[in-house]
């Protein structure tokens, strides 16, 4: 089986690497010239553009930051419908709203193209082991016929649905993600003002019912940073991407006609910490920002 893999960025690239690493012939496609030097020591083929990619690819994987960079590698100029073979299976893993693979779905199969949105959990890190969780919609012969490619990039990979679910899936684990971290943020700041250490305040919270993905995978991060003194973080959830993701869940839950006040709320303060600059820092800087971040 021949892979096509678009979008060689933080993810991407130890996803890509992971496939070679487990036998499949892969060929890469990056805007970035960078992202695929990353990739040439591990015996990737590299391609000019995603048609040229799509031309060579049974299946087609795509890691890219949105929506945008979606429409432009998949329907643009010399993207992947003007290259693509029927048969061929499109896996799209970037985070985007679930309107997105059910739209590529409904245009690809004009060209024989099959979809699966197949999105993740897991940062670099988990990427690089190989050990990501994959939410997956599409039909369901299709999902099992890919399975091989997914359990060479995730050791937990859910068949959710039909296709848009595994994208609804992922938006909303990162719903509860965004709104977590802030939460968290808020409760160390108040845990310093009654003069308990953070150390203490992590190590006791996670054995008890204050226990959550960002308490523990963000406070250490945070508590390590501090100590440090470096100024930014190491590449992880960078605060830009769970940005878009709280802003796609907030226009799917208005547009569901429902409350959606505590994401409006969250949304704003992520937006003040990238006005202060903090973008491209892990989600782990809300708690150093926290004094900072007054919703506007
Ligand atoms: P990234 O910005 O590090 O990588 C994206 C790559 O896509 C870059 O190498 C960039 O050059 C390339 N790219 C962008 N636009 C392109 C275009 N039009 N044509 C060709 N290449 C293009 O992003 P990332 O952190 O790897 O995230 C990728 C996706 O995975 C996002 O949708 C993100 O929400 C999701 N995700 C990220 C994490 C994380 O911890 N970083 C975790 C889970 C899911």
């Amino acid at each position: 089986m021949k892979i096509g893999f678009i979008g060689l960025g933080v993810m991407g690239h130890g996803m890509a690497k992971n496939l070679l690493q487990n036998g499949f012939h892969l060929s890469g496609y990056d805007r970035s010239k960078e992202a695929i030097q990353g990739l040439l020591p591990f015996g990737a083929q590299i391609s000019d553009s995603p048609q040229q990619l799509a031309q060579v690819s049974d299946v087609i994987i795509t890691m890219l930051p949105n929506a945008g960079a979606e429409q432009e590698v998949i329907f643009g100029q010399n993207g992947i419908i003007s290259g693509v073979r029927p048969g061929t299976v499109l896996i799209e893993m970037s985070t985007v709203s679930p309107e997105i693979p059910r739209r590529v779905a409904k245009s690809g199969a004009v060209f024989g193209m099959e979809v699966l949105d197949a999105p993740v959990s897991g940062g670099a890190s988990r990427a690089e082991k190989g050990t990501l969780t994959i939410m997956v919609g599409g039909e369901e012969e299709i999902f099992k016929r890919c399975l091989p490619v997914l359990h060479s990039l995730g050791d937990k990979v859910y068949h959710v649905g039909a296709t848009g679910t595994g994208a609804s899936m992922k938006i909303v684990n990162n719903l509860m993600l965004g709104i977590n971290m802030v939460g968290v943020a808020e409760a160390l700041h108040l845990a310093k003002s009654l003069g308990l250490k953070p150390q203490a305040v992590f190590e006791i919270a996670q054995m008890s019912s204050g226990e959550s993905y960002a308490l523990k995978a963000k406070v250490p991060r945070a508590i390590q940073k501090h100590h440090s003194g470096k100024t930014k973080t190491e590449p992880g959830s960078p605060i830009d991407l769970q940005h878009k993701d709280l802003e796609i869940a907030l226009q799917i839950g208005r547009g569901n006609g429902l409350n959606m006040d505590l994401t409006t709320f969250v949304l704003n303060i992520y937006e003040v910490a990238q006005e202060l600059g903090a973008g491209r820092e892990d989600i782990s800087a809300m708690i150093e920002l926290w004094p900072q971040l007054k919703p506007t």
